[in-house]
């Protein structure tokens, strides 16, 4: 990958590329086979956790064999700035009953832990039979006690972007991730 930084037009900012295209493709593909390999046979219920992991959701559910759904969750702590607002809100639920199911939740990236607090407190009380959690990428600082079981990527505290995560809802179209590092 080339480290030169690039300028992105549609956002008119530096974004210093930070983990490549293939390494991500090849990263999904293993914890794909890993979730199978744990589940066994049951079917695995995914959530996506909208926005930032639809594009990490989209691939990791082609890298799951056998019996996968797929359901979609909104929930949103960021807001339109690059600070933590701290408090969860759901915007948009689960459209299936998920008592006895075998769960995984699908984050783009853990920063203090809170979004995923938040969640997991929600599928425990919907008594899944199993909840289990894969992050594609994992920052340093993690305020909040949470269990991920799963996880592509430790990264620094810097903001990143690109493959599905945003920047004001801006540049989740890069193929790679990448760290914002001017602004228009
Ligand atoms: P937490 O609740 O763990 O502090 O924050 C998790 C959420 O904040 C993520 O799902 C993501 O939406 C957002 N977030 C945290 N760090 C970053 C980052 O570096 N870049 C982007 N685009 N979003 C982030």
């Amino acid at each position: 990958m080339n480290s030169v930084r690039a300028e992105h037009p549609a956002a008119g900012a530096q974004v210093r590329p930070l983990i490549a295209e293939l390494e991500i493709r090849q990263r999904v593909e293993e914890l794909g086979r890993q979730i199978r390999e744990d589940a066994g046979q049951r079917e695995i219920v995914l959530i996506c956790i909208l926005k930032g992991s639809v594009v990490f959701a989209a691939d990791l559910l082609r890298a799951i064999p056998g019996d996968v759904a797929l359901e979609f969750l909104r929930a949103k702590s960021y807001g339109q700035s690059q600070v933590s607002s701290g408090k969860l809100e759901i915007l948009q639920d689960v459209d299936r009953d998920l008592a006895g199911s075998y769960v995984v939740i699908v984050e783009d990236i853990i920063d203090t832990g809170l979004t995923l607090h938040g969640l997991q407190k929600l599928f425990r009380a919907r008594k899944v039979e199993t909840l289990k959690t894969v992050a594609l990428l994992l920052k340093p600082q993690q305020d909040h006690q949470v269990e991920v079981d799963y996880f592509g990527f430790r990264i620094g505290s810097e903001f990143v972007v690109g493959y599905g995560l945003d920047w004001a809802e801006r540049l989740r179209n890069l193929p790679y991730i990448g760290v914002v590092e001017g602004s228009s």
